[in-house]
């Protein structure tokens, strides 16, 4: 068994990992550099495993789309990824240089098996929740009596939308483990702390009668916000105030995750988000800046 790095080692995106046993080779995820740049990986693979939607663990897919791969991943991550694919096409063309159109990203919607399990050719695929985002799976590979198990992000505490990744899942003693560690060496104060701190700085602006931008992932995290925001007002910690997106693309995985909801810890309420149809323009062209530091 050949397990080779491709991408997201003594780096942050580009996450690629081959692993080549006797009876295939296998792609464990398949992303773009965070600066977008479609990284030159190889496309001998039987098949990919996506372990989520963000572009840094699926951005490189456009450049499989002629080779009709087999992607394998959760159903959110399928949508998702299609949707960032897509977004990811519309910028980079606006921009001019970009080798990929809209029907690539439709290949590449074709192409995925989504179920938990899979086996292939003498080797053994089993996916587990990880916690990070909606959709995101945990890969265990089992072929030539080895386990390797590739955590790809993972989060072990339930947050405001997603239960965490259960520990006692994961697969014990595997002959490889890899994981992601961008932030392992990073210790945060407790979560409590920052949502109150986030909270009182709302708070702070609302009562002046400001606008707060919150700069957040598309996918997953402003859901999230949306439905701590949610709850806040709901608690009535805050007042009534309407909370709104500025792209479409949100509220696009807004509903997938709705629609395929049995990962969430809490639904998703509806009325949070509202489209940036509904949204004054002179709020993006004029925000009210605040006249001191929070
Ligand atoms: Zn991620």
């Amino acid at each position: 068994m050949k397990i080779v790095v491709l991408g997201a080692a003594r780096e942050v995106g580009g996450s690629c990992i081959a692993v080549e046993t006797d009876s295939g080779k296998i792609a464990l995820d398949y992303g773009t550099k965070l600066d977008g740049e479609m990284q030159k990986l190889p496309t001998d693979f039987d098949a990919v495993i996506i372990s989520h939607a963000h572009l840094d663990h699926s951005g490189s897919l456009l450049s499989l789309s002629k080779e009709n791969p087999l992607l394998i991943g959760s159903p959110i991550t399928r949508n998702v990824t299609g949707d960032l694919l897509r977004d990811m096409i519309k910028i980079q063309n606006e921009k001019g240089n970009f080798d990929f159109a809209i029907s690539h990203a439709e290949n590449i919607d074709g192409c995925w098996h989504t179920g938990d399990s899979y086996a292939i050719q003498g080797l053994k695929i089993q996916l587990q929740s990880a916690g990070h985002v909606a959709g995101a799976k945990i890969t265990t590979l089992q072929s030539e009596g080895k386990r390797i198990v590739y955590t790809g992000d993972f989060c072990f505490h339930d947050t405001e939308i997603l239960q965490g990744c259960k520990p006692e899942s994961i697969p014990k003693r595997p002959a490889v483990l890899i994981t992601e560690s961008t932030y392992g060496g990073k210790v945060r104060p407790p979560r409590y702390q920052l949502i109150n701190q986030l909270l009182k700085q709302l708070l702070f602006t609302m009562k002046r009668k400001g606008n707060v931008l919150i700069p957040t992932f598309a996918f997953h995290r402003s859901q999230e916000m949306a439905k701590r925001i949610d709850s806040a007002i709901e608690a009535r910690i805050l007042p009534r105030y309407n909370v709104y997106t500025v792209s479409n693309l949100p509220t696009k995985s807004q509903d997938t995750i709705t629609k395929i909801n049995r990962c969430l810890l809490r639904k998703l309420s509806n009325k949070t988000i509202l489209s940036i149809t509904s949204m004054s323009s002179t709020f993006i062209q004029q925000p009210k800046l605040l006249s001191r530091p929070l």
